[in-house]
C-alpha cells in the first residue's frame, strides 16, 4: 500500500500536504493562530482564507496529509471523532431515513444514533456486518447510509469491506470508521467506501494528547457538504490541535509497526493462558476474520480484546496491571486496558450492542515487549 501521490507511506506522512513556507522556509507547518485573515479588498482574499471556523492553513495541511495517506482527493478535519460522525450522519440522514450499522459499533456512535437521530425520525437496523449478504438484505428503500467499523470496537470483528460495498452498491453509500486500523493498515476508499472516518484522537495523533476527527472522500459533492457543515456547525479543530495531530502523524508508520509487533506477541501469550477463555485478535489464525483481515489489512492492528471465564476475572485483570494503565481510549504510544461494559461501552448496556461483561480491551502500546509481557503475567496471576 502506498499513498495517493505514489510516494511511500512514511514519505507522504512526513511531506504530503505542506511545502516549506515562502517566508522563512519553516520545515514544520506554522501554527496560524489567527481567527481572521487580512483582505486586499472587499472579499479579495490573499491566500484563500477568511475566518478560521471556515478554514485555516494549519488545518488544511493536516487534511491534505490524511487524504493522501488514504488515497483520497479530499479531507476535512473536525474537533473530535464524534463531531465528524455527527456531521456525516446529518449530511446523509433526513427525517424518515433508515440507517444500517454493525452489531458491535462504537458505543458513542450507537448512542448518538439511538438517542439523538431517532428523535428526528431516523430509523435503524443493526446487523452483523461480517455477513455481507445480511447487510445487503437490511438495506431498504429508504436506507440512506450503511455504516461499518472494521476491526470493530470492542468485538474486534472483521468485515469484508469490498463484499459489503458490492452488496449495497447503487442502493446506499457506505461509510467506514477506520479508527482501529489507521490509514497505515487499511484504506477503505479503495475497497468501495464512499467516505472514511477517523477519530484522530487515536493512532493518527498517537500520543493521547489531542482529540480530533477527520473524514476523507473522493466525492466532490460530499466534500462540499463536509466543508459547509464543518464551518456551518463550528465543528472545526483548534489550530493547535491540528498541529499536534499532524506532528503525531509523521511517525504513524513506525509506531504502527511496533504496535503490531507488540500486539502479535501479547495475543499469542494470552492465548496460551488457562485463565483466558478467548483472545479476540484478527492476527490469530483461529480468529474468524483472519483471512479477510490478511487480505484487506497490511497488518492486524494493536487492539486486543480478551474474554475471561467471569466478570470478576476480567475486573481483576484490569486492576492488576502496572505498566498498562487502566484508562479509556486507545491508539497512543502507551498501553491501556479497560472494561468496556462498565467504561467506554456503558451506553450500550441492555441494547442489542451489549458487550459481554467478561471482556477486557487492551490497546497495545510501543513499550518494550518484555515489560508488557511481565505486566500481563502479573495481572493474570492476580486472577483467582
Ligand atoms: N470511532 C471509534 C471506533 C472510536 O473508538 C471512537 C472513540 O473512542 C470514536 C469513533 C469517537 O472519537 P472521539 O473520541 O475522537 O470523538
Amino acid at each position: 500500500m502506498s499513498a495517493a501521490n505514489d510516494q511511500g507511506f512514511s514519505t507522504a506522512s512526513i511531506h504530503a500536504g505542506y511545502e516549506p513556507d515562502s517566508l522563512y522556509g519553516s520545515i514544520n507547518t506554522p501554527i496560524y493562530a489567527s481567527t481572521t485573515f487580512a483582505q486586499n479588498g472587499l472579499n479579495e482574499l490573499r491566500g484563500g482564507y477568511e475566518y478560521t471556523r471556515c478554514g485555516n492553513p494549519t488545518i488544511t495541511a493536516l487534511e491534505k496529509t490524511v487524504a493522501a495517506l488514504e488515497g483520497a482527493a479530499f479531507g476535512r478535519a473536525f474537533s473530535s471523532g464524534m463531531a465528524a460522525t455527527d456531521v456525516l450522519l446529518r449530511i446523509f440522514l433526513r427525517p424518515g431515513s433508515h440507517l444500517v450499522f454493525g452489531h458491535d459499533a462504537y458505543g458513542g456512535t450507537f448512542r448518538l444514533i439511538d438517542q439523538v437521530f431517532t428523535q428526528w425520525g431516523v430509523e435503524y437496523t443493526v446487523v452483523d456486518t461480517t455477513d455481507a449478504q445480511a447487510v445487503g438484505q437490511a438495506v431498504q428503500e429508504n436506507t440512506a447510509l450503511v455504516w461499518l467499523e472494521t476491526p470493530s470496537n470492542p468485538g474486534l470483528s472483521i468485515t469484508d469491506i469490498q463484499a459489503v460495498a458490492d452488496a449495497v452498491a447503487g442502493r446506499a453509500p457506505l461509510v467506514v470508521d477506520n479508527t482501529f486500523a489507521s490509514p497505515y493498515l487499511q484504506n477503505p476508499l479503495k475497497l468501495g467506501a464512499a467516505a472514511v472516518l477517523h477519530s484522530t484522537t487515536k493512532y493518527i495523533g498517537g500520543h493521547s494528547d489531542v482529540v480530533g476527527g477527520l473524514v476523507v472522500t473522493n466525492d466532490a459533492k460530499l466534500d462540499e457538504d463536509l466543508l459547509f457543515y464543518q464551518g456551518g456547525t463550528g465543528a472545526i479543530p483548534s489550530v493547535f490541535d491540528a498541529y499536534l495531530t499532524a506532528r503525531g502523524l509523521k511517525t504513524l508508520a513506525v509506531r504502527m509497526d511496533r504496535h503490531c509487533d507488540n500486539a502479535e506477541a501479547i495475543a499469542k501469550h494470552l492465548n496460551a493462558s488457562e485463565k483466558v477463555a478467548t483472545v479476540l485478535y484478527p492476527g490469530l489464525e483461529t480468529h474468524p476474520g483472519h483471512e479477510v483481515a490478511a487480505r484487506q489489512m497490511r497488518r492486524f492492528g494493536a487492539m486486543i480484546s480478551v474474554r475471561f471465564h467471569s466478570e470478576e476475572a476480567a475486573r481483576a485483570f484490569c486492576l492488576n496491571t502496572k505498566v498498562i494503565a487502566l484508562a479509556e481510549s486507545l491508539g497512543g504510544v502507551e498501553s491501556l486496558v479497560e472494561h468496556p461494559a462498565s467504561m467506554t461501552h456503558q451506553s450500550v448496556t441492555d441494547s442489542v450492542l451489549e458487550v459481554p461483561r467478561d471482556l477486557v480491551r487492551i490497546s497495545v502500546g510501543i513499550e518494550d515487549i518484555e515489560d508488557l509481557i511481565s505486566d500481563v503475567d502479573a495481572a493474570l496471576a492476580a486472577i483467582n
